[in-house]
């Protein structure tokens, strides 16, 4: 069975929408593998988020990520990678389509960041590496 990674944020968690996001997820018909509360320390980010690794919004997202606890799941089902990252909407908050998790929840906070609530793998070859890093 396909399985991808979804991250809840520290965004996510610190405003208490840990049930909104996985309630999305059940009601969509997926299955929750596996959920794990984590730490992220920035090795762990530097992996995986490598293809991000030398842009020079990384420090800022390594503050973002490190913020608080972040929740990690192992979804599954047919076509889940797709089906999670359109769940979860475009990158931008305020451009994602309402509907989805960061149209109908996130917003930009003025800071200069992205805090978009959510992380989903996108496409199977990254899902499988993702969730060899998380769990
Ligand atoms: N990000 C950021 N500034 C940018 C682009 C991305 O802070 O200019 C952050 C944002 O949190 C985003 C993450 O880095 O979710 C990964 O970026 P990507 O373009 O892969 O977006 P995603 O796959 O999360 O939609
Ligand atoms: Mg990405």
């Amino acid at each position: 069975m396909e399985k991808t990674l979804l991250l809840i944020k520290p965004d996510g968690v610190k405003r208490g929408l840990v049930g909104d996001v996985l309630a999305r997820v059940e009601r969509k018909g997926y299955t929750i593998g596996a959920l794990a509360m984590v730490n992220a320390t920035e090795d762990l980010l530097g992996e995986h988020y490598v293809e991000h690794r030398e842009k020079p919004f990384f420090p800022e997202l390594v503050e973002y990520m490190t913020a608080g606890p972040i929740v990690a799941a192992i979804i599954e089902g047919a076509r889940v990678v797709e089906g999670i990252r359109s769940l979860c909407g475009s990158t931008e908050p305020t451009a994602a389509a309402p509907g989805t998790i960061r149209g109908d929840l996130g917003r930009d906070w003025g800071n200069g960041q992205i805090e978009n609530i959510v992380h989903s793998s996108d496409s199977v070859e990254s899902a499988e590496r993702e969730i060899s890093l998380w769990f």
